[in-house]
């Protein structure tokens, strides 16, 4: 079965093509400026193409796309899986793509309103070109939707929930789920045995508990800009600092919401989101980028310490993203000090190349020791998994 997933952004798609008896990639690839005449497809399969193409909104972009697929004489998909960033409370689970479905996601748009109507505007155009084919949306709230009410519920004015959805929703589900099932594979248990917590460190970042094979808390809320420190977004602050810098600075609540995304984290801190340049500074004794990491990795261990705590035992930790994967130092600040919780970090496999996945924890475990591990993520095929398994049903 041939699985196309793909991410529609509000001026970009990207896309993989799956091969879902090896699991492996086709093709894959980035229509980016859509609407721009600097419109370009980078497709990448045995080689790597970058093509100009005009593509004034999602239809003819995805129209290039087919055409591309085609034209490298693939086979057309059994279905289309799309990542559609917020399911709300309505959506647990992938679902298939119905006109009342769509109606739906639309509903809760306001809850994502700048990725929702992104998300739309993909499943509408290869509704276009494939009238028919399955098509499948898979959200990045739903792996959360497990969470106790505990988990979810702010203490704020019921109406708030009950009238606008002011609740907590999690995101980054696809990776965690991802990492998750991997994990319980290489603990050798079904994944429902499994407590385990998973940090997902990328631009964006979150840390969650799961209990039971079940996600039971998670850093982001009911948007991604909760929890930790990300690139450029601050995660945890004072909800206070919204009106005082109304009152003090004359910012309106859409400026301080703007900052809070864009210009802060990492970025605010030291002037740079890029991990590799941070670690590169503060190893040449910046002051900045070393003070920058230490508010990154100290928020990391704050929420560390309250999951291992909520758990009781945990089994595993697991660090994926682009830095949770690749950033071996930033792994080490986290697990520092941590041997009497079970964390110890063997040093040399911490910074020993590896493929997929590796152990990094030293060896011979005691009773209480997590395995430590290190897992690169795969959303696509996470999301390619679910819907295999949700048509697999249907047929
Ligand atoms: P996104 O959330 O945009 O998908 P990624 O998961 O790709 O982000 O992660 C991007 C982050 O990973 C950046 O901060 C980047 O510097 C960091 N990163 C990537 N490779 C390395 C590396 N070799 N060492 C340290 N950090 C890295």
């Amino acid at each position: 079965m041939y699985i196309l997933v793909v991410n529609s952004g509000s001026s970009s798609i990207k896309f993989q093509l799956l091969d879902m008896a090896t699991e492996r990639p086709l093709a894959s690839g980035l229509l980016e400026a859509i609407g721009s005449p600097a419109a370009v497809l980078h497709l990448r399969s045995t080689t790597d193409t970058s093509i100009q193409v005009s593509a004034s909104d999602h239809s003819q972009a995805l129209g290039f796309i087919f055409k591309a697929l085609d034209a490298m004489g693939f086979d057309r998909p059994q279905a289309i899986g799309h990542r559609v960033v917020h399911g709300g409370e309505r959506f647990q689970a992938p679902v298939l793509l119905t006109p009342e479905v769509i109606s739906q996601i639309k509903a809760i748009s306001s809850l994502a309103p700048l990725h929702n109507p992104a998300n739309l505007l993909g499943i509408a155009a290869c509704q276009q070109h494939f009238p028919g084919l399955p098509q499948v949306a898979v959200f990045d709230t739903a792996f959360h939707q497990t969470m106790p009410e505990t988990a979810w519920r702010y203490a704020v004015p019921d109406s708030w929930y009950l009238d606008y959805g002011v609740r907590r929703y999690g995101f980054h589900g696809s990776s965690h789920a991802f990492v998750c099932r991997a994990a319980a594979r290489w603990l050798g248990k079904p994944l429902q045995h499994c407590n385990l917590i998973s940090l997902h460190l990328g631009n964006g970042a979150s840390i969650t508990a799961v209990e039971q094979g079940r996600s039971v808390d998670t850093s982001m809320g009911m948007t991604p800009l909760e929890g930790l420190v990300m690139g450029s977004r601050a995660g945890d602050i004072d909800p206070a600092i919204h009106a005082y810098l109304g009152r003090t600075a004359g910012l309106g609540v859409n400026e301080v919401e703007r900052q809070l995304n864009q210009a802060s984290g990492l970025k605010a801190l030291c002037g740079d989101n890029d991990m590799r340049r941070i670690l590169a500074r503060a190893a040449a004794g910046d002051k900045a980028a070393s003070l920058a990491l230490d508010i990154y990795v100290r928020r990391i261990r704050k929420y560390l310490g309250a999951y291992m705590l909520l758990l009781g035992r945990v089994d595993a930790m697991v660090f994926t993203g682009g830095i949770g994967e690749n950033a071996a130092e930033v792994r080490a600040h986290i697990c520092r000090g941590l041997d009497a919780f079970g964390i110890r970090l063997d040093v040399e496999l911490n910074q020993s190349p590896w493929q997929g996945q590796a152990a990094i924890h030293q060896l011979p475990q005691a009773k209480n020791d997590l395995a430590l591990l290190v897992i690169a993520t795969n959303e696509e095929l996470e999301i390619a998994r679910q819907v295999a398994e949700l048509i697999g049903s249907h047929l």
